[in-house]
């Protein structure tokens, strides 16, 4: 019995979106100009790389208040299974994949096949996936400058109020918590999350993705889009 994803693993597009995006980066057509902002044009991902900076910073910010560094961590964020993501993050990440040579993207994509089939066996063990992201090259992201939002904010204690006025607290990752435990609430560091969601969310829209805040949502791994492709066109 294969324990692999069924459903994302047998797209047979997956291929063909990858070559049409190749295309469209102009790698292979020498001479033609490369795409510059995906398929609604210039602009949406130079505001999403704008939009990346100002939650790092602010990330930086909270971070540095509370003392938190990630050196040494036993407990690399780049093992969790994150899902919840968005199409216009992931064609950013595609257009990243789409930017390496050829071999490097070949190897991406072969150890992305490789964690999809592993996270998928742990799942069917009845364990929470704890496998490395597939662009993890000894501890370097191979793709740092089109990294997934999460990527960029996991970490620090933050906040997020949701359209429907209820207020979520994420507590921060166990480093966090172990620096900050016994604080009163008001003196720990806190990234509020709303406003940058906000933007991430105009831009999806703007993108394509969304057709209401359910649509919205991309519920795969980086692996698994890695293995399924660039995404494909969003219907408004
Ligand atoms: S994309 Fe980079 S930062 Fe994000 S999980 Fe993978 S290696 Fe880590």
């Amino acid at each position: 019995m294969s324990s692999r994803n069924p459903g994302r693993k047998s797209d047979p597009l997956a291929s063909v979106r990858i070559a049409a995006a190749l295309k469209a980066a102009g790698q292979t057509q020498p001479g033609k100009p490369a795409s510059k902002g995906g398929r609604k044009g210039p602009g949406v991902f130079a505001r999403l790389a704008e939009l990346y900076a100002d939650m790092e910073n602010a990330y930086a910010e909270t971070a540095h208040a509370a003392g938190l560094t990630c050196a040494n961590c036993d407990d690399n964020c780049c093992r969790t299974h994150f899902k919840h993501h968005t199409h216009v993050e992931w064609a950013y990440l595609w257009k990243g994949m789409l930017a390496l040579p050829e071999a490097r993207r070949a190897d991406y994509l072969r150890r992305a096949r490789e964690v999809v089939d592993q996270c998928a066996a742990a799942q069917a063990a009845g364990v929470v996936p704890r496998v490395m992201c597939p662009v993890n090259d000894d501890g370097l992201c191979g793709l740092y400058a089109h990294r997934l939002m999460i990527c960029r904010m996991h970490g620090t204690r933050n906040v997020l109020l949701r359209p429907d006025g209820q207020r979520q607290v994420f507590r921060g990752c166990h480093r966090f918590c172990g620096l900050t435990d016994g604080q009163p609430d008001e003196a720990v560091p806190t990234l509020d999350r709303t406003h940058f969601y906000r933007r991430l969310a105009e831009l999806e829209m703007e993108h394509g993705g969304a057709k209401g805040a359910g649509a919205s949502r991309v519920s795969l791994t980086l692996a698994e889009m890695l293995v399924y492709g660039p995404p494909k066109p969003q219907r408004r």
